[in-house]
């Protein structure tokens, strides 16, 4: 979070907002630095919602994706999460300028951890505050609690259940496609989803066998109940894709 500069002033801020106008308009209406504002807003939020928060003023708030990394087809891809919290450089990148993600990053800044207990009791005392005066907040805060209360923590297992499903929808998918897919689909970069799921290429390579096995033996049974062979194309179409897949 940002030191101390001009204080903004949040009622005009705020009028100008709920006429609709963009984060850009504002800046030229209030005379000052994107950055500027963006600095304020920060420290407007930490001392709204985490006014014992000592560290506050060593952190930054950034917009913009926190990492980039090549695919497989040596394209650059920025990170798709809505916020990141970097503990090491003391940074919370989010992509768009919304207080309920900044206040969800910041609830780990301060407990330096996951979704658990204490990250959700921060943010539970976070929505309490905002429904003093933001109901809108506040119900979005209420969604976020809720919703970390019952989901399970993605694990490595969460994500090995998902291959099967991906070569249900793509067959053909090689074993580089699948980590772009799963990394982006989690907010990963493609290394850090690979140092997360070491047994990926293992499970990878057991689904296809699997899917494979099965599609044989379906085809099996129904020729010998004499399907015509042009009514197994979809089924032999989907076996041909899964063998020619490079892995
Ligand atoms: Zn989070």
């Amino acid at each position: 979070m940002p030191k101390a500069r001009t204080p903004l002033d949040v009622a005009r801020y705020e009028e100008l907002k709920s006429q609709g106008l963009s984060q850009r308009q504002i800046t030229k209406e209030l005379g000052i630095a994107e950055s500027t504002l963006r600095d304020n807003l920060s420290r407007t939020i930490c001392r709204a919602y985490f006014p014992q928060w000592r560290q506050a003023t060593t952190w930054t708030i950034k917009p913009g994706a926190r990492g980039q990394y090549r695919d497989a087809q040596g394209m650059t891809r920025a990170t798709s999460e809505a916020g990141y919290c970097d503990d090491q450089t003391k940074t919370i990148w989010v992509q768009a300028r919304d207080t309920a993600i900044i206040i969800h990053e910041i609830c780990h800044a301060v407990t330096g951890g996951g979704h658990g207990k204490t990250w959700q009791a921060h943010l539970a005392a976070a929505r309490r505050a905002a429904a003093l005066g933001d109901q809108g907040l506040a119900a979005a805060l209420t969604e976020e609690v809720a919703g970390y209360a019952a989901a399970p923590p993605i694990t490595a297992r969460t994500i090995y259940r998902r291959v099967p499903d991906v070569l249900v929808d793509t067959p053909n998918v090689t074993f580089a496609h699948l980590v772009d897919y799963l990394a982006y689909d989690y907010g990963l970069t493609g290394p850090e989803l690979l140092a997360k799921c070491s047994r990926l290429r293992t499970v990878f390579e057991q689904a296809r066998r699997q899917e494979m096995r099965s599609l044989r033996a379906e085809i099996k049974t129904w020729t010998a109940y004499g399907k015509a062979p042009q009514l197994l194309a979809p089924l032999t179409q989907w076996l041909q894709a899964l063998e020619a897949a490079s892995t």
